[in-house]
């Protein structure tokens, strides 16, 4: 897998691991947040609602038997044995009332306030909506008119029958709650508080159900969750991409130096160049490394260098006959049979020419090796000055010469090779004050289709070479094919 692949697959993965556990960190939050808001707000109603109560158990104590009862409270002669202090829930003919009973001259009283009455007021200081029913199976025991005249016209749900209520959208909501519960959709969503309704003897016959709609705490709470998600979101992408511009950088540099090292493998030194002139902003590793790279590269290059020039010097001493600076007769042979060919293959005439110094050991022996030495290569720039440039002459050994002369004739060959024999036979070298002067005798063959090899051709030469030393020297001899 490339680097950039890696580095796109670990950003995105590290991203959205980001995301995901902030989502659910947001989550938990906003439902704990959500949570207490809702029991803050059941615990304050249920606390209103209490003290609304007492308020009224209060004022319900003060009435004397003998003042008229201000609108809204009832009362309710009772037997002696019910006479109880417990305030508590009773259903009178006007309806359901919350009250005490008391003890007056006349005997003991029911004195109670009007629930509804009661609803109204926290209903409208909580903004609340609000319904009473009671349990059907204890109507019986609550109830001072007949059951079937009370439930006329009254909703009758199930087992429960509904009193009153403040607004019928209340009827629809669920009835079996016990403490508080929550009911709705996810943007609509309402708190259902139950109270219940206890008679004189301590008995449950029935309920009321309050509902506060808190849609407003879950459209805040939402709001909340979508703007931290949102915040996340571009804080994760804004720290993705940045990231991202710099591991990418740094992998443009590790990559362009890896381009450049499978260069420098290929011995192409020119992007030497390239890390001299690349400026990186950072003086961090990588540039260390490129350094590396670059000083490594440049002694690599110089040791190139230095072998290319010694590998040159190698085939100089291997090809070249170092006192004349004549091809010698290695380059002689791994040529030779190559332009034979072509003269084959092209039916181009090719001539060769064999040379031998003549009385050579004599100058050696007169003058000394060295002037032997000056005479082999005063005939060598004679050779190289007589000959075209696709000619090709060699030091054969001692004082024996060869040319090869592509594209010549015989006749072409034997005017090359009596330039050279005249031009020896004219040349004097100095020595110790001496003036030396010898000749050469050659010999020369042209191409035949019936050559073989340049051996072949060689040995033809060396026999007319032969002939001209046999017939007095200085002279050319040219081969005589053999019928
Ligand atoms: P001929 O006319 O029959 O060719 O007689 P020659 O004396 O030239 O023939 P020979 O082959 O007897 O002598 C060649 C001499 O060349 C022998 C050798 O000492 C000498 N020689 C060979 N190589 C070198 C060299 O590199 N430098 C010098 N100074 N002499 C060399
Ligand atoms: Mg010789
Ligand atoms: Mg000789």
């Amino acid at each position: 897998m490339s680097i950039r692949s890696r580095i796109y697959i670990s950003l995105l993965a590290s991203a959205s691991i980001t995301l995901l556990v902030s989502f659910i960190l947001l989550y938990a939050i906003s439902s704990r947040l959500i949570e207490s808001r809702v029991t803050e707000t059941y615990e304050l109603v249920y606390k209103n609602y209490k003290e609304i109560l007492n308020r009224e158990e209060k004022n319900l104590r003060l009435i004397s038997e003998d003042v008229p009862l201000k609108e809204g409270y009832q009362k309710r002669k009772l037997s002696k044995a019910e006479c109880k202090e417990k305030p508590h829930y009773r259903v009178l003919a006007t309806g359901p009332h919350y009250g005490i009973n008391r003890i007056y001259s006349d005997g003991c009283y029911f004195v109670g306030t009007s629930l509804e009455e009661i609803l109204r007021l926290i209903s409208g200081l909580m903004d609340l909506e609000w319904v009473i029913y009671y349990e059907r199976r204890y109507l019986n025991d609550i109830l001072e008119t007949s059951i079937d005249e009370f439930i006329k016209g009254k909703i009758v749900i199930e087992n429960r029958v509904i009193d009153r209520f403040s607004s019928e959208k209340v009827l629809n909501v669920p009835a079996h709650v016990t403490g508080y519960a929550l009911y709705g959709s996810m943007l609509e969503k309402a708190l259902l508080m139950e109270i219940a309704l206890i008679d004189h003897k301590g008995f449950p016959f029935g309920k009321i159900l309050l509902v506060k709609d808190i849609s407003v705490i879950y459209r805040e709470a939402y709001v909340v969750f979508v703007a931290l998600a949102l915040y996340s979101i571009v804080m994760v992408s804004f720290l993705s991409l940045v990231l991202l511009k710099i591991v990418s950088a740094l992998a443009d540099r590790i990559i362009f130096l890896k381009d450049v090292t499978a260069s420098i493998e290929k011995k192409d030194f020119s992007v030497v160049k390239l890390l001299e002139n690349s400026h990186s902003r950072w003086k961090d590793e990588v540039y260390e490394l490129k350094h590396s790279i670059q000083n490594m590269a440049v002694s690599l290059k110089t040791a190139f260098e230095e072998l290319e020039k010694k590998q040159k010097e190698l085939e100089q001493l291997a090809y070249y006959d170092p006192l004349t600076g004549l091809p010698n007769r290695r380059f002689f042979f791994d040529h030779a049979n190559l332009i034979l060919e072509s003269s084959k293959r092209y039916g181009t005439p090719l001539s060769l020419l064999v040379m031998d110094i003549d009385h050579f050991k004599r100058i050696n022996d007169t003058y000394g090796h060295e002037a032997g030495d000056i005479m082999l290569k005063s005939f060598a720039e004679i050779l190289r000055k007589s000959i075209r440039q696709s000619d090709m002459p060699a030091r054969f050994g001692g004082e024996e010469f060869v040319l090869l002369m592509p594209n010549t004739n015989l006749q072409q060959g034997k005017v090359v090779a009596e330039r050279i024999r005249v031009s020896f036979q004219n040349n004097f070298i100095i020595y110790d004050g001496n003036e030396i002067n010898t000749t050469l005798s050659g010999g020369l063959v042209s191409f035949s289709p019936n050559v073989e090899s340049i051996d072949e051709l060689i040995k033809m030469a060396d026999e007319a070479l032969y002939k001209a030393k046999e017939s007095g020297r200085n002279r050319i001899e040219i081969y005589e094919v053999k019928k």
